[in-house]
Parts: C-alpha cells; structure tokens; sequence
C-alpha cells in the first residue's frame, strides 16, 4: 500500500462502479469479500484503497446453471453471499437498494453496495420473481448476456429480433417498480426497443465507445448521443476486448472517455468497471486499488473539478437519484 492511504480520507470526489463479477468469482478463487487479496481483482478493501463509495455487483448465472435448470437458485445463493459477506465489513459497506439508501450511506461516512441482475435467466418466465428479487435489493435489470434468451436477443447473436413480449413487460415492470434498466450486452434492435419504451433514463453499465474499439458490445455514436438525449448514462469498462486491439492501459480507456465526452458532454459518462470478468487487466487499472488517483489523471487531461466529480460518480447518482 506504500505512501497511500486510500482516497477516502482526503476530500476527492466519491467513485461509483456500477459493474463489477466479483460476486461468482469469490467461490472459486476461494476468497472474501471483506479481505484483501492477491486473486481477483476487486474486494471491499481494495474499493476503499480505491476510493470508491459505491459498487454494483452482478448477479450472473454461468451457461452451466441454466442449462441445469437452476438459474433462480444460482441467483439467490449469489445474492446471499452478497449480505452475508457485506456483513462481515462491521458497517462500513451497507447493502443499499435505492438512491436514499446509498445518499445515507455516503452521508453517514459508509459505502453503499448494491446488486444488479445481469441476464434475465433467472426470471424464468415470472415477474413475480422480478418482484422477489426487488425486495432482495436488486436495483438494476440487464435483459441479456451476450445471448438470446427468454426476454430478447443478445449483442453477439445478430440482429433477427428485439425484445420478446416477455421482455418488454419485464421492462415495464422494472419501470414501475424504481429499477434502472440495463441495456449492456442487449443488441442494438433490443437498445432502440428499451429506449422508446422507458420514461426514465436508461443506463448501459459497461461498454465503451465503438468507434475508438469496433467490437459489438461498444456502443455506436448514434446509440451514445440517443441515450444521453435521454439523460442516461454509459460507464465505461476496463475489459481489454473492449479497449482495443493490443496494449491497453488506463491511457486507452481516457481516450475513450475523451470520444464520449466530446461527442455528448460529460453528463452520459462513468465508470463500469467489469472487475473480476475478465484475466489480466489493462496497465494502470489492474484492480479497484488502482482507482486511486484517476481523479488526478483526469485534471490533467484538462477536465475541471465538477466534470471530474460529475464522471467518477456523480452522473451515476444523478441517474439513480431520478431512477430507483
Ligand atoms: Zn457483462
């Protein structure tokens, strides 16, 4: 840890990450949520070296489980090891499910960590299990992975169809029921379809910008400038694929944040880390400590002080503030 101390002492703008895998990671790398670890990427000590005050943490169910029928329980052992291990931090993380819990938790000192479902597998074919699964704390919805499934068609299985009808009325129920919907990983039929039907601002929680790094899960210009037109916001990812073709660093992923930025303003964009879903990370953001000093990094790019907040976090909590 060195001369570091963690940003949370110091007055610097508080970090939302509103993606992260560490939830299916924890099991297998035989790790904790509440200690430090050399395996993964991501752990609530190494968010609090990082300075981050607010996580999500998908709830991804693998291939596996759905082929063996067992996508709701898979989501729910992942969603109990989230308030079981959360728990063991004494206080310092609060599981928090809407905006007034996460604005307490950062008042009071804390940090707010919140879940999201990543993939609709779990669902089956019931929004009472929307229902169920909103009462656990789950505060945002992603329709697909990469994907056909039940409720529409995945970015990386073409561009046939959109939402199913089971799809679009999971997306109004998560309407009605304060959740942000998600549309990372959707394809772009499916994209255009959610932001038509959504009164309230959209949220794509890890993807990057398709025009510094053509690959179908990066947003095109024209879904960019749409879905700030609807004051939603895109956090940008550090997954490698992502970023582009070879030798990746922190300095690729400022490229794509200045692309955006110049495109929509500084309004659209924060940061979806995709921590612990990937191998290796790119140089400068090889885990959540590494967070650390983006702040400086990004005055020295010349953004001001309210654009640095506004990107670290700050449209993040706006969208939440006006969503769940
Ligand atoms: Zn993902």
């Amino acid at each position: 840890m060195g001369e570091r101390t963690g940003r949370g002492n110091v007055n610097r703008p508080p970090i939302v990450d509103l993606h992260c895998d560490t939830l299916g990671a924890l099991e297998p790398e035989e790790r904790n949520l509440d200690e430090w670890s050399n395996r993964g990427q991501l752990d609530l000590p190494r968010l609090e070296e990082g300075g981050v005050s607010v996580q999500f943490f998908a709830v991804f169910v693998p291939r596996t489980h759905i082929a063996q029928g067992k996508a709701t329980l898979r989501a729910l052992h992942l969603i109990d090891l989230f308030h079981r291990q959360l728990a063991q931090r004494g206080g310092l993380w609060r599981p928090a499910g809407d905006f007034q819990e996460v604005e307490a938790a950062i008042r009071d000192g804390g940090r707010a960590a919140c879940l999201s479902l990543e993939g609709g597998e779990a669902l089956g074919e019931d929004l009472g299990v929307l229902r169920i699964l909103r009462r656990l704390g789950v505060a945002s919805v992603g329709l697909t992975w990469n994907h056909r499934n039940g409720l529409g068609c995945g970015c990386l299985d073409g561009e046939q169809e959109g939402l199913t009808p089971f799809g679009r009325s999971v997306v109004a129920e998560a309407v009605r029921l304060r959740m942000m919907v998600d549309v990372a990983h959707l394809n772009q039929a499916g994209f255009w379809e959610v932001l038509d039907a959504c009164p309230a601002p959209v949220i794509v929680s890890h993807a990057n910008a398709h025009r510094r790094m053509a690959h179908p899960r990066n947003l095109r210009d024209e879904q960019i400038v749409a879905l700030a037109a609807k004051g939603g916001v895109m956090g940008l990812t550090f997954v490698p694929a992502f970023l582009g073709e070879h030798g990746v660093s922190r300095r690729v992923l400022l490229e794509h944040l200045d692309h955006v930025v110049g495109l929509v303003g500084s309004a659209a964009v924060g940061l979806g880390s995709d921590f612990d879903g990937f191998g290796a990370g790119a140089a400068g953001l090889e885990d959540a400590a590494a967070l650390v000093d983006l702040d400086e990094d990004l005055l020295r790019l010349g953004y001001n002080d309210d654009q640095v907040a506004a990107i670290l976090g700050g449209n993040w909590l706006r969208v939440m503030r006006e969503t769940i």
